[in-house]
């Protein structure tokens, strides 16, 4: 078979690994398997979901509204924003894969951090597109023009804050990136930790109205995270009624489904449960901190739910990883990203005692 040449260049995804795996390979049992390693919530399903789900199961049978008025409506509450300005995706992949499909031929590059969400890479190089990254993994200006001045690329990735490395971009940075780009080139900005970044220190808030009088910038939130959806695949896209119209030219009928459409309206209504695992990962991160102080290790300060410590050249993350996979905890080896380090989700009070305990055991 002779396929599309573009393909040749793609790296498969590694998603985290799932439980199931480690009790089928290391005959653990599942309720000792530890998963810090995809950045979900720890603390589970919103009871609230929980019901909007039971309530909904009888509706398996239907399509769901694709409109989609009633989550864009929470949404544009939430926000402040029009809904002529929301495209709702499943997951804030989708809507990833919609950007790269408007803009992106074989003749166009897209621009990126050293070490950034995996996923740009992916669907820009489906477009047969160059792609072109930064020296740091932090966003920083001069870095960013000065490649956008060499390859005048049509999208620029701004992942603040930042998968897999947990920093973040102040605002009046990412503002300078945006203002300093031709009106051509279309600015991504990806919240999908924001909630985090934002408890942590206001001056990394980026506000999806603000950009909506910039022609070229689309934030890009989720309701895996924070939210505590990863599970159900619903994240959306903020923008002008321009980008969103011609996003919408990509959208499949029906795109999420319909069980995940009422939890998300139910989890975007429901603001206690954000604040409740903001103020627990805000507690237990804490502990990562000092940890890695205690032990010597150096880690990214950070504005995200996971936490990505550094080894020197002693300690080597992959064996890291393997050895405690073995013992039934799952985080993420950065090695892909040719870091020597692992990114380490921060669970619940008893998860992190399980990760310190092994960890320590490991090393
Ligand atoms: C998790 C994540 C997303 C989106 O995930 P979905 O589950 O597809 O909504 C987007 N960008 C980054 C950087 C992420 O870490």
């Amino acid at each position: 078979m002779r396929y599309n040449k573009a393909l040749e260049d793609i790296k498969i995804y590694e998603a985290g690994k799932p439980i199931e795996l480690v009790v089928r390979e290391f005959g653990i049992a599942p309720e000792d398997v530890v998963k810090l390693a995809s950045n979900e919530n720890p603390i589970g399903t919103n009871p609230k979901v929980k019901q909007t789900i039971i309530d909904n199961a009888d509706k398996a049978h239907l399509y769901p509204d694709d409109s989609m008025f009633e989550l864009k409506d929470a949404l544009a509450l939430k926000y402040g924003v029009d809904e002529n300005n929301i495209i709702i995706g499943a997951g804030s992949d989708q809507i990833l894969e919609f950007i790269s499909r408007i803009l992106l031929d074989e003749h166009s590059s897209v621009l990126m951090s050293a070490v950034t969400f995996a996923m740009y890479e992916i669907y820009a190089k489906q477009m047969g597109a160059k792609v072109y990254k930064t020296a740091s993994f932090e966003h920083k200006y001069d870095e960013f023009m000065e490649a956008y001045n060499m390859y005048r690329s049509k999208i620029i990735y701004i992942c603040t804050p930042n998968n897999p490395t947990g920093d973040a971009t102040a605002k009046d940075d990412v503002y300078k990136i945006i203002k300093s780009v031709g009106k051509d080139t279309l600015v991504v900005v990806d919240g999908a930790y924001m909630e985090y970044a934002s408890a942590k220190d206001s001056r990394y808030t980026i506000e999806p109205k603000d950009i909506l009088e910039l022609p070229n910038v689309i934030y890009l939130g989720t309701f895996s995270k924070a939210y505590g959806l990863g599970g159900m695949r619903v994240g959306y896209g903020i923008a002008n009624r321009e980008i969103i119209e011609q996003l919408y030219k990509m959208r499949p009928p029906f795109n999420i489904s319909t069980l995940s459409l009422a939890s998300a309206i139910t989890a975007c209504k429901d603001d206690s449960f954000v604040k409740e695992s903001i103020s627990l990962h805000q507690e237990q991160i804490k502990r990562y901190e000092v940890f890695a102080k205690d032990n010597g290790i150096k880690y990214i300060d950070s504005y995200t739910n996971f936490i990505t410590y550094i080894f020197e050249d002693s300690i080597d993350s992959t064996k890291i990883s393997n050895e405690l996979l073995k013992r039934g905890v799952i985080i993420r080896n950065l090695a892909s990203y040719d870091m020597n380090a692992i990114r380490i989700t921060v669970g619940t009070a008893k998860q992190n005692d399980i990760f310190f305990k092994n960890f320590l055991e490991v090393i």
